[in-house]
């Protein structure tokens, strides 16, 4: 048996919240409430003050560079520094090299990962090689898993295309995530223009670059009945 004390403990399910101690045997809840006493001899008593406990935390945009850049990171030391920080379920993105836009590579992942001893799942990507220009086999890739679907830093700017893979995706019921950015508005990515851009004379990206898409994809989604998912945003106006 293993007593979890003192610990804060949050139940988003039940809405439990509150310092409450957890009483657990084996991969089993036996007992959650305040100031739980040792059942016997030989529990293992773990002290969680100033500590959160939590189920499992879910990170829904991770990279682990794996196929194509195992120096930045690799599925086992990202899932290992994932468990580390709580996280028990990631959903990989699909920028690898190769990508994720077919069945092999996908299926290279998952099944690295199923030995992280985490919940490892992955995006395929939206468009053959992220070049946005030929939707992927989506129906295959999500019966061999996909989470979603996704060309992540490379924003789609076809909107048909666009409309296209929300419409395939809503069939399936999954997600498709995009990013949003037109660089047909920046110049010089990476920088906010503002007036230090201007006094500077450097250039950057303007908030219109965010905005449009945004506008363009959540009118999409609406039309399509299609979840959609929008990566890191900074304007008011996308919010
Ligand atoms: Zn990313």
């Amino acid at each position: 048996m293993l007593l979890i004390k003192n610990g804060y403990m949050i139940d988003p399910k039940s809405g439990r919240e509150g310092k409450l101690d957890i009483l657990t045997a084996g991969d089993r809840i036996l007992r959650i409430g305040a100031g739980l006493e040792e059942p016997e001899e030989g529990c293992q008593v773990i002290d969680a003050e100033g500590l959160l406990a939590a189920p499992g935390l879910v990170d829904v945009h991770v990279h682990f560079r794996d196929p194509g850049f195992p120096q930045k990171e690799d599925i086992m030391t990202g899932a290992a520094a994932a468990a580390a920080g709580g996280f028990t379920t990631v959903v990989m993105m699909a920028n690898t090299r190769p990508p994720i836009d077919n069945g092999e590579t996908l299926g290279y992942v998952l099944e690295k990962g199923r030995g992280t001893g985490i919940h490892v799942l992955s995006c395929a990507n939206v468009t053959m090689g992220m070049q946005g220009k030929e939707l992927t086999p989506m129906e295959e890739l999500a019966q061999l898993g996909a989470a979603g679907f996704t060309d992540d830093g490379i924003p789609l700017l076809d909107g048909e295309l666009a409309r296209k893979a929300m419409e395939r995706a809503a069939a399936l019921d999954m997600p498709v995530s995009f990013h949003e950015e037109d660089p047909a508005l920046i110049d010089n990515n990476g920088i906010n223009r503002g007036k230090a851009s201007a006094y500077f004379g450097i250039g950057g990206s303007p908030r219109g670059a965010e905005i449009g898409l945004v506008e363009r994809d959540l009118e999409l989604a609406l039309e399509t009945g299609t979840h959609i998912n929008i990566q890191h945003i900074s304007t008011r106006e996308a919010v």
